[in-house]
């Protein structure tokens, strides 16, 4: 009986301890209740509820008023609202400026060789092929011929997209070669600056583009040829210490970003803070940097009055 009483509470031990699987499973059975063993219903994250609407509508990103794409684009991708200039491609341009929008490119085939095979977290060869596959250019410059109101005209606009539209060895020689068509034809030259620089993967070979464009730009100023330089958002180093300000008409879109080193390096080394606006297109004029500040819809019409002016219509 002693030995029955001591060995009781160890004999009910083990028969709670074969018991719990099976009341394990009987409390997690119990337990589905709770849980939702259908699929939940599926409602479509934000993402997917404005997918219907991507190719209809676009949001301006200073107002931030809702646009109709047509009307953007019927306005040359200027807010109708607040006169905010979206970023455009190179094509973009072109065909803003260009009669009925029709041009004629060429140097289209000129690609960059690396030719110091420069890597750094990515390979530059790599950058370049992605950049060609999302612009559908091989490089960040568009060369082209048109007519401007009847006018023929020779155009280098640069590509933002194309690695920050940096300027490397073939941006120079592509730039170079337009100002020496428009020698050869006889023609004014239009060059959009859309850039971040001078492209460090190509080193030194970027930089000697600044001295090989403005030689030519000498050449195109002997000869007594116009050349009218659109700076557009963004137009920063190399590009601004030279060619984008060589233009006999230099004009930029309004509010461009426009400036050789950025606003932080330059408070860092003169310790001062920078005024307001400081780098914009409207700063830039008001202390005589820039002849004039025009709204991208009256580009053709002010370029095309310089021209008269200038005795090439
Ligand atoms: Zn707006």
């Amino acid at each position: 009986m002693a030995a029955a009483i001591i060995s009781a509470p160890g004999r009910l031990r083990a028969s709670r301890l074969k018991l719990l699987p099976s009341s394990l499973s009987s409390i997690m059975a119990r337990m589905a209740w709770f849980k939702r063993d259908k699929k939940a219903i599926q409602t479509p994250v934000d993402e997917e509820r404005t997918v219907r609407t991507e190719g209809l509508f676009t949001k301006c990103e200073d107002c931030k008023s809702v646009i109709w794409k047509k009307d953007l684009e019927a306005s040359f991708f200027v807010c109708p609202k607040c006169q905010y200039h979206f970023r455009i491609t190179a094509r973009q341009r072109l065909e803003v400026l260009f009669d009925d929008g029709n041009y004629e490119e060429f140097d289209a085939e000129l690609r960059s060789s690396d030719p110091l095979e420069f890597v750094d977290k990515k390979a530059y060869r790599s950058r370049l092929d992605s950049a060609v596959r999302s612009t559908g250019s091989n490089e960040a410059v568009v060369n082209a011929r048109g007519t401007l109101n009847g006018v023929p005209t020779i155009c280098s606009a640069m590509e933002y997209r194309f690695i920050g539209g940096s300027m490397g060895s073939v941006v120079g020689e592509k730039i170079t070669r337009a100002v020496e068509l428009a020698l050869e034809e006889n023609t004014p030259l239009i060059i959009v600056s859309a850039s971040g620089g001078a492209r460090m993967m190509e080193s030194f070979l970027s930089l000697m583009q600044m001295a090989k464009i403005s030689a030519a730009l000498a050449r195109l100023h002997k000869a007594r040829l116009p050349y009218v330089s659109i700076l557009t958002d963004p137009t920063t180093g190399g590009v601004t210490a030279s060619y984008a300000m060589l233009g006999d008409l230099n004009i930029a879109e309004p509010k461009a970003l426009i400036g050789f080193a950025g606003p932080r390096v330059i408070e860092q080394t003169i310790r001062q803070k920078l005024p307001e606006g400081f780098q914009r297109s409207e700063f830039l004029l008001e202390h005589g940097m820039l002849d004039a500040v025009v709204n991208r819809r009256e580009h053709r019409a002010f370029i095309y009055d310089w021209f008269d002016f200038m005795g090439v219509v």
